[in-house]
């Protein structure tokens, strides 16, 4: 018999139908001549019920059918009396494939931890909290694209090893097939880079963007979904070494087309997440009380706020909340900002407009006040940046006087500027962290719990 998935027993099945089903046991107990053991196989939130009457010969594998243990059950749907579900099996056979030795199963007690589950990265999706939290990811995943196919945007593949660190978005991987054993060395006595697998230094990717820019001038609207990666030491609850970025592109578009876009955007993702998700959003919500359904609701209607960096400065500057780091006209925002301006001022999302020069890239278009870049941070309540953004800067001249400024190296970024030589055009573009949309939407605190293998600071166990 062919396998169903609990899910579709669950949402489609019927009293008097035949099954097959494969999981994970989650509880066994004995009752009155019956065993019961609640099933769970990754496709939903919930367990689906297996009744064994005592005088199955199914009743002889029960010994096995310990929790963790990997079964087979073949069976009839019945009409359950118990509180909370509607259909359970009456098993007529079991097989196990896998048992788990319960003195030996990490995951035997509710209640763990989620520092404890970290050490055990490779059981904790079998956990009502991850599996939830992974069958998110996959909803958002899925609504990332379907938003940009929908509206026409092409989905393009910057690579993951590029040659520059010209974004100055943060602290580079470097990439080498040097032997570490004998280094080659130039005169100066440093690595000699020349010799190695690409004839100079190259780095994992902090961004698509720039590469995205070249193909949003030519295909007009496009997006990145792909890995990228960090190598600063930042050992926070929402900084990991490696994370997706999704990363649109449009030519012919302003900000305000850029917000515009990133506003529809997490509102559409949120309605997905409600439409898709909303088991898994309860079940998260009634255990961490962090992000509730009707916040989402709220957040997926309500227009976010907009300021401007020099109103939120002012903002802060009369704010009665001490703050750690010190809030001045040209200091950057600090996430103990971020969070005062969603969670106390505008009490939801604000889109943080207009930034100095100095704290931001230097392709970022230079505004008529010249003190003032055309960028845009979306803060979302609790998390702080979710994404950052801006109209990019199409005159040459004011492209190369920025990057002079700002000590970016012109080699290697010839093709960058050759877009501003031939047919040049006003565009814009963002980047959402994908982890923080999936932190915020699921409400999991640490970032580390929102990624099958978190990569931070001395943690790369899994
Ligand atoms: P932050 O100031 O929060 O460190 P950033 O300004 O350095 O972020 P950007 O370079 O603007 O980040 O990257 C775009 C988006 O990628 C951010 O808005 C954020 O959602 C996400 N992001 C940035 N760094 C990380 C990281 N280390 N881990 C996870 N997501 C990140
Ligand atoms: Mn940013």
């Amino acid at each position: 018999m062919e396998r169903l998935m609990i899910k579709n027993i669950l949402y489609g099945g019927s009293p008097g139908q035949k099954v097959s089903v494969c999981g994970w046991v989650r509880t066994k107990r004995e009752s009155k001549g019956f065993a019961f053991i609640a099933l769970n196989d990754g496709s939903t939130q919930e367990l689906l019920q297996l009744v064994v009457p005592g005088a199955s010969p199914a009743f002889r594998e029960l010994p096995q059918c310990n929790t963790g243990a990997a079964i087979r059950a073949e069976g009839v749907l019945k009409e359950s009396p118990g509180k909370g579900q509607k259909l359970e099996v009456e098993v007529s056979g079991i097989e196990v494939f896998g048992g788990a030795d319960p003195a030996a199963y990490p995951l035997q007690k509710k209640g763990h931890t989620l520092e404890f589950l970290r050490e055990i990265g490779h059981l904790r999706s079998r956990t009502n909290t991850f599996g939830a939290v992974f069958r998110l990811r996959n909803i958002l995943a899925a609504a990332v694209h379907e938003f940009f196919q929908d509206r026409g945007f092409v989905w393009v593949h910057t690579p993951i090893i590029t040659a520059g660190d010209c974004e100055g978005a943060g602290e580079l991987f470097t990439v080498t097939g040097l032997d570490f054993g004998k280094l080659p060395r130039n005169n100066g006595g440093n690595v000699d880079f020349s010799q190695d697998f690409f004839g100079k230094r190259t780095f994992l990717t902090v961004s698509g963007q720039l590469e995205a820019e070249f193909l949003a001038m030519s295909l007009g609207n496009v997006y990145t979904f792909g890995p990228t990666f960090r190598a600063e030491n930042s050992n926070t609850s929402r900084h990991l070494s490696e994370f997706w970025m999704v990363e649109p592109e449009m030519a012919f578009a302003d900000l305000k087309d850029d917000m515009s876009l990133a506003e529809d955007f997490l509102k559409f993702l949120c309605r997905r997440a409600l439409e898709r998700g909303e088991h898994e959003l309860s079940f998260l919500e009634a255990q961490y009380k962090r992000t509730s359904l009707d916040e989402l609701r709220t957040l997926s209607e309500a227009p976010f706020s907009r300021i401007t960096y020099t109103a939120a400065v002012a903002e802060l500057e009369k704010a009665k909340e001490k703050f750690d780091f010190p809030v001045e006209w040209g200091l950057d925002l600090q996430s103990e900002h971020e969070r005062y301006l969603t969670d106390t001022v505008f009490r939801g999302p604000v889109i943080v407009t207009d930034y100095p020069k100095e704290i931001k890239a230097f392709y970022m278009k230079l505004n008529p006040d010249e003190k003032t870049v055309a960028a845009m941070d979306v803060l979302a309540p609790k998390i702080g940046e979710i994404i950052g953004g801006s109209q990019r800067e199409e005159r040459l001249d004011v492209l190369e006087a920025r990057m002079r400024q700002a000590g970016v190296p012109g080699e290697g970024l010839q093709w960058y500027l050759d877009l501003r030589r031939f047919g040049s055009a006003p565009h814009a573009g963002f980047g959402l962290g994908f982890e923080r949309l999936v932190q915020y939407i699921t409400g999991m605190a640490n970032i580390r719990d929102v990624i099958p293998c978190p990569r931070a600071p001395q943690t790369i166990g899994f």
